[in-house]
C-alpha cells in the first residue's frame, strides 16, 4: 500500500497549486521541495528593510482566466488584489502610455508618424486575418512587419517581444503578441463552455445543439477580438497582490487542507518505476511511495530522474529558456519619475522592464521610501558581473538623478518561466510517456505567462487525470 496518493516533486507555485487542488479532490499528497523554503519564483523576502519580490510581477487574466477559476473553486483564502495600473514607455522626455489599440498607436508620438501608421495597419491586418482564419500566427513578428521601419521602432517591438516571450522579435510569433497584449483572450470560461455536459443524457439533438452554440460562441468571440482594435486595454484584468507576491503564495499555503504534507530541503533525485509504472520518488536520504507522481521541476531535467523514450527526451531538449536579471533599488525618497502604478519599458540602447512595487502597498518600503524592480534579459550568460554593470549603467542613464537616491541594491538572476514561448520551442503538456507520471509548470503549457500559466498547467493536469480516471 503506497504511503501517499500523490507525490508532487517541486514546491513552486505550480507544485503547490497542484497539491492544493488534488488534496481538495480527496487525495493524500506529499510535496517535496529541494530548497529550504517553498514558493520557487513566487515569493518575497526582506533586504535592508525593503520587501523585494522574486522579480516584478503583474498577475494577469484575473477576470476569467485560470487563476480566477482556481481561486473560486479551490482557495479558502484569496489575496487582495490592487488594480495593476498602466504600461508605459520611458524616453528622454518622460513616460508615455504603451498603445493598447489602433487609436493609441496613431497618437503614440514616441515613434515616427509613418511607423505608427504601419504598426496599426499590421495590427489591423493580423486581427482581420485571424478572424477569417487566414493568419499564419506562428510566423515571426519581424517577418510580419513591413520592412524599412526606423531603428527606434524595431527596438521598441523587440523590447515588447522580449517582455512577452523572453526572446527577440525574430523568435517571437505574431500569435504571442496578439494573445500577450490582450487582443485575443484565451479564457478558461471558453474551455468550460466547450466541456459543458448536458443535464439529461445526450440525445441525438445534443450534438447539433452544442455545435450550434459553439459556432455562435466562436463567431461572437472573433467579433469581440476584432472590436478590440478600438477598445483594447493591454493591462486588462491585471493586478498586484497587496502585501507583495508572497501574499499569493500565502493564500495557497493557508488554503492547504490537512491531507497535504510539505517537506522542504528534500531534493528529488530519482522517480521510481516498477513494471513500467511510476511508484514513488527517491530523495538524498529516503524513498517515498505513491500511486501518482506530479513532477514540477524543469522538464529539460526530467531525463536525469527517470528513463524516458529517446524521441521524448529529444523533444524535451527543445524547450527554450531565458535568463533574467532583476535589480531592486531601494530609494531613500519617492521620486516623481516613479509616481505611477503599473510598469515601464525602456527600449533605447538596451531594454528593461521596471515596476515601483511600493506604490501598491506602502508597507513594502520603509516610510517615505520607494522600491523599484528593473528586469533585463541577460545576453551573456558567461559574464553575469558584466551584465549587472551594463544593466545598472542603463538605469542610471534612463533615470537621471536616481544614483543619489539609491540606498539599497539587490540583484536576482533567475529563469522567469521554465519554457520561453518561441516559434519552435517545445512544451511538455500534462502527461509523460510513463504511466502515473504527470507534469505541471510553466514549461508544460504555453498560454499566457508566469503564474497565470502555472494556473493553466494545473487545470490541464486536473483535466488529464480526470480523463485517465485518476481523479
Ligand atoms: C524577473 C521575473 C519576472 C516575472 N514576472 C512575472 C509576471 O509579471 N507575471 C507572472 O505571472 N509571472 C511572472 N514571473 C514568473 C513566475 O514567477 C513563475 O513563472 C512562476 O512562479 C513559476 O512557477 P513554477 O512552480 O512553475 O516554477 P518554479 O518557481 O521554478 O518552481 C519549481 C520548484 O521546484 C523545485 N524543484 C525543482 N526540481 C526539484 C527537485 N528535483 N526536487 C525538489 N524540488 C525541486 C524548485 O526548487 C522550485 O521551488 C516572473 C519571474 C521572474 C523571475
Amino acid at each position: 500500500m503506497p504511503e501517499y496518493d500523490v507525490i508532487v516533486a517541486g514546491g513552486g507555485i505550480s507544485g503547490l497549486m497542484s497539491a492544493l487542488t488534488l488534496s481538495k479532490h480527496g487525495k493524500k499528497v506529499l510535496v517535496l521541495e529541494k530548497n529550504s523554503i517553498v514558493g520557487g519564483n513566487c515569493n518575497s523576502y526582506s533586504v535592508d528593510g525593503f520587501q523585494v519580490d522574486t522579480g516584478p510581477h503583474a498577475i494577469t487574466h484575473l477576470r476569467e482566466g485560470p487563476l480566477r477559476r482556481l481561486m473560486d473553486e479551490y482557495f479558502t483564502y484569496v489575496p487582495v488584489f490592487v488594480d495593476y495600473g498602466h504600461y508605459y514607455v520611458r524616453t528622454e522626455k518622460g513616460l508615455t502610455k504603451i498603445p493598447s489599440n489602433v487609436k493609441d498607436f496613431v497618437t503614440f508620438d514616441v515613434l515616427p508618424r509613418k511607423d505608427r501608421l504601419f504598426l496599426s495597419q499590421a495590427l489591423t491586418k493580423a486581427l482581420t486575418q485571424m478572424t477569417f482564419g487566414m493568419l499564419d500566427g506562428e510566423q515571426p513578428i519581424y517577418d510580419f512587419l513591413p520592412k524599412g521601419l526606423s531603428k527606434d521602432t524595431y527596438d521598441f517591438v523587440n523590447a515588447i517581444a522580449y517582455f512577452l516571450s523572453g526572446k527577440s522579435m525574430r523568435e517571437t510569433s505574431v500569435n504571442r503578441v496578439l494573445y500577450g497584449s490582450s487582443f485575443v483572450r484565451d479564457s478558461v470560461s471558453e474551455d468550460i463552455f466547450i466541456d459543458a455536459e448536458p443535464e439529461e443524457p445526450p440525445s441525438t439533438s445534443y450534438t447539433s445543439m452544442i455545435t450550434d452554440k459553439l459556432l455562435k460562441y466562436q463567431i461572437s468571440s472573433h467579433l469581440s477580438t476584432l472590436s478590440r482594435l478600438a477598445t483594447n486595454k493591454v493591462a486588462y484584468a491585471q493586478a498586484y497582490p497587496r502585501g507583495g507576491l508572497k501574499s499569493f503564495l500565502n493564500a495557497v499555503l493557508y488554503s492547504m487542507p490537512e491531507n497535504v504534507t510539505i517537506k522542504t530541503s528534500s531534493n528529488v533525485k530519482k522517480i521510481l518505476k516498477m513494471d513500467e509504472k511510476v511508484i514513488g520518488v527517491g530523495t538524498d536520504n529516503r524513498s517515498y511511495t505513491s500511486d501518482i507522481v506530479v513532477y514540477t521541476g524543469f522538464m529539460k531535467s526530467l531525463p536525469e530522474f527517470i528513463d524516458l523514450p529517446g524521441d521524448y527526451t529529444e523533444k524535451l531538449s527543445r524547450i527554450e529558456q531565458t535568463l533574467s536579471l532583476t535589480i531592486w533599488l531601494g530609494l531613500s525618497e519617492k521620486m516623481k519619475e516613479f509616481d505611477y502604478t503599473g510598469s515601464e519599458v525602456w527600449f533605447k540602447d538596451g531594454a528593461y522592464w521596471a515596476m515601483p512595487i511600493s506604490n501598491y502597498d506602502a508597507c513594502i518600503a520603509p516610510k517615505g521610501k520607494q522600491l523599484v524592480g528593473f528586469t533585463f534579459v541577460i545576453g551573456d550568460r558567461n559574464n553575469i558581473e558584466g551584465e549587472k554593470k551594463k544593466a545598472l549603467d542603463l538605469i542610471l542613464r534612463a533615470v537621471p538623478g536616481i544614483e543619489n537616491k539609491i540606498e539599497m541594491k539587490h540583484y536576482q538572476v533567475t529563469i522567469p518561466e521554465k519554457g520561453a514561448v518561441t516559434i519552435n520551442g517545445y512544451f511538455a503538456g500534462p502527461r509523460s510517456p510513463v504511466p502515473n507520471l504527470y507534469l505541471a509548470g510553466t514549461d508544460t503549457d504555453n498560454r499566457s505567462m508566469g503564474i497565470t500559466r502555472a494556473g493553466y498547467s494545473v487545470l490541464e493536469l486536473l483535466n488529464a487525470m480526470k480523463e485517465d480516471k485518476k481523479l
